[in-house]
């Protein structure tokens, strides 16, 4: 089994119990506080006490609203939590593939959240869609045919069908669900549904590329955590199904977790693609309500030595960065690449 869905299933072992029935009642932090001596460390040590057998337990979201509160409690981010103060549940249910929770919270807008897990919020899912759309789109030359996996809800087509070079998109996403419920509750997302170069197939993406060899100049992962469907989206042959659907000169993009959590097992993935894929970068944004308040993508090319996605290929249209853009610009897209000392030492091992 891969190392990175290893260290994943053991996390997640460790902390289900906590994390799918919490058993704590909220008491006033100042009481329960522990004085924390512990040296700083970026990411938490993957202890070897972890088991390593994956029982990962369906969650049922509502129960992690308490006190008018969500908290988003995870076996990837062991021992914090975002918490957006509900005020109103607008839809709940099961698909055969995960829990899906829709709120209107007091002051980020409406959520989506999936198997526990926060996956957009209307105040700031702009920064999240338009960086994991715009950096692999502006890296290529000229993007005409994109396909995005999973991203369900409907922002990545929105940002993609910002690019008038781009001639086809097609969405493939496991689960009709999100689609359906994003199309009725989530207007400012899911208008990328309505452009006509849209195909949408409902499937896992693994099986859909492998059918599309040599397809598509542009392949964007917006998953959820590798937990549930998304788990294979975080594996070696994922990537390397990725490059085969790419045609020469392609970039992929993916969700790349986050880099105060996850570096030990971010690296595991780099250093099984950096041998097929031509470059392979690391980009960080800054989003508030993604755990420890950021997230990262790992973006791969076919076939050009030495060039990766680092500067734009393209200035794009005044149009589309006047009106079209809230977080993306070049600066931006350059400036994403450079990380931390201890996140570039810990990824590239520099
Ligand atoms: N922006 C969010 C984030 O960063 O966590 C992700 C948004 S989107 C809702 C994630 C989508 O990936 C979900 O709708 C889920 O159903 C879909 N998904 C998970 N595994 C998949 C797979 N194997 N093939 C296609 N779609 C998948």
């Amino acid at each position: 089994m891969d190392r990175y869905r290893r260290c994943f299933t053991k996390i997640n072992k460790k902390n289900t119990k906590n994390y799918c029935r919490p058993k704590v009642t909220l008491k006033p932090l100042q009481a329960s506080l522990p004085s924390l001596s512990l040296p700083f460390q970026p990411n938490p040590p993957s202890s070897s006490k972890m088991s390593s057998s994956n029982d990962y337990v369906p969650v049922d979201s509502t129960t992690l609203i308490m006190d008018g509160w969500f908290h988003e409690r995870g076996p990837l981010w062991p021992g914090q939590a975002m918490s957006l103060r509900v005020q109103s549940v607008v839809h709940h249910s099961r698909s055969p593939y995960q829990d899906i929770l829709i709120f209107d919270s007091t002051d980020h807008g409406r959520v989506l959240v999936l198997d526990g897990v926060i996956q957009v919020t209307e105040r700031d899912e702009f920064a999240y869609q338009e960086m994991i759309s715009h950096l692999p789109l502006y890296g290529h030359p000229c993007p005409r045919r994109v396909l995005v996996i999973g991203g369900g809800d409907g922002g990545v087509l929105r940002e993609v069908a910002k690019h008038s070079c781009v001639e086809s998109i097609t969405l493939c996403e496991i689960d009709s669900e999100v689609i359906r419920l994003s199309k009725e509750h989530l207007p400012q997302l899911s208008v990328g549904y309505g452009d006509p170069r849209v195909e949408v197939k409902v499937m896992d993406g693994n099986v859909f590329m492998a059918a599309n060899p040599g397809t598509f100049d542009v392949i964007i992962t917006d998953s959820s955590d590798p937990i549930g469907p998304a788990g294979v989206l975080f594996e070696t042959p994922f990537y390397d199904a990725m490059y085969q659907a790419l045609a020469p000169g392609g970039v992929v993009c993916t969700q790349g977790e986050n880099f105060w959590l996850h570096t030990d097992l971010i690296k595991p993935l780099i250093d099984g693609i950096k041998g097929k894929y031509s470059t392979v970068e690391y980009a960080n944004i800054s989003i508030p309500t993604y755990p420890s308040g950021g997230i990262g993508f790992i973006i791969g090319t076919k076939g050009r030595e030495g060039d990766g996605v680092r500067r734009p290929k393209r200035r794009e249209e005044a149009r589309e960065v006047v009106e079209g853009f809230k977080y993306y610009d070049h600066e931006v897209h350059e400036a994403a690449f450079v990380l931390p000392a201890f996140a570039r030492k810990a990824i590239y091992g520099e």
